[in-house]
Formats: C-alpha cells, structure tokens, sequence
C-alpha cells in the first residue's frame, strides 16, 4: 500500500474530527503531503470517518492523478493540491464545518486577534469569499486569501487550516474553534478587546519555541 502511514493518520485524525465536533456524518475533508514522494493522502468523498479504513484513502500525484486506491478523492481536492503547491511549508490540510468559526464565517467577517491563540493562525483569520463547494473558485478564493496565514475562514461554509504536520493543522483548527466561540460570546455581551499586530508578532515569535519539543 502506497502512504501507509500517512493513511492511517488521515483514519485517525478523521474520527478526531469527529470526537472534538469539528465537523460532522461525512461533511469537511483532510490530506496529509509526503514530500520525499510528492504524493498526498486524502480523503475520499462522502465517507463517514467512523467507517473509513487505510484502504479507503486515496493516494494522488502533486496534479491530482490517483496513484493508489479505488475511491474518489475529497470533492475539496483542488484547495487541499493547490494549498500543498503553492506553500511549501505546508505538509498537512484539514477543513471543517465547525460551529462557531462558520457561525463567524456565516457573517461573512474574518476573526480577529480577540485572544492570543489566534497567533497559531497569524493576526486573525482572513476570509475567503464564497464560492460553491468544490469548485476552482472556491479554491482560488482560498488561495487568493490565505497567504501566509495558517487558517482561513469560508464564507457561508467553514474553516481551512493547514500545518507542518496533519497534527498542528488539527490544533489550529480546535484552537480557532475556541476563539471563535470567545469572540461569539463577547460579542453577545459586549465589544471584545482586540490586541495589536505588534502584541500578535511577539506571540508568533512565542509560539516558535513554546513547549518541550
Ligand atoms: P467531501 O466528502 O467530498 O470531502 O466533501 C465534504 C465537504 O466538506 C465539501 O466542502
Ligand atoms: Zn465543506
């Protein structure tokens, strides 16, 4: 099996997905880039992550061709390939349909700096204009619009993330998840606070050497 291990992984952060409610039944997408092989682990279309198995993920070429396995890949294809292309940093894409960052995205407003954590992303979350799902619209929009941030807002949809690895796109989705919900509830009671572009460079400065790894 090509990608073995970059097949189990989509398996294993697909139903964590699923176990942290950031995204629900077969809706949002993941694929994880093996640059040695320039070949890319996704999805496939319409799967219900409790259900897929290693064998189900399908292996594609930097172009898109199948190179591996007998489903039909993530109808998200284009964004997760041109993503991957276009940003060589960028090694993992995870999207979802979680509540509060598509409540935000629904309003068609980008996230801004209302806690640190969304230093993960950069100095907010920009917002990708709308287009409908799976188009090359869409995912020009998406390229258009996410430069070098690591997460983007869809309008009227959701959220992408993107990462070194498919376990820090998983975190910057859970964690603009949170903020988006803090952002959600002081608005409901008030004018959140929004900290500065210069308070957001000393965080991401932070964040490069945060922890024990
Ligand atoms: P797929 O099941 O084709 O990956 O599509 C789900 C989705 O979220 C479309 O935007
Ligand atoms: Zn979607």
């Amino acid at each position: 099996m090509r990608l073995e291990a970059e097949r189990n992984d989509i398996v294993e952060y697909g139903k964590k997905l699923i176990e942290a409610k950031l995204t629900t039944g077969t809706g949002g997408n993941l694929s994880i880039c093996n640059r040695d092989e320039n070949l890319v682990a996704i999805k496939p279309s319409g799967m219900d992550y409790c259900k897929m198995s290693a064998e189900d993920v399908v292996v594609v070429d930097l172009q898109g061709n199948i190179v591996d396995g007998k489903l039909k890949p993530s109808s998200e294809i284009s964004f997760h390939l041109g993503l991957i292309n276009v940003r060589p940093d960028i090694n993992a894409v995870v999207h979802t349909h979680q509540v509060y960052a598509t409540t935000i995205a629904c309003l068609n407003w980008e996230l801004p700096a209302v806690h640190y954590l969304v230093g993960l992303s950069g100095n907010k979350v920009p917002l990708a204009a709308y287009a409908t799902y799976g188009s090359k619209e869409l995912s020009d929009n998406i390229l258009k619009t996410i430069g070098h941030y690591n997460a983007c807002l869809m309008a009227n949809h959701g959220l992408v993330t993107v990462g070194s690895s498919i376990a820090s796109a998983f975190a910057v989705a859970e964690e603009i998840e949170l903020v988006s919900r803090l952002y959600y509830q002081a608005k409901c009671i008030g004018d959140p606070a929004i900290l500065s572009d210069e308070e957001m460079v000393r965080v991401g400065k932070k964040f490069n050497t945060y922890g024990n790894l």
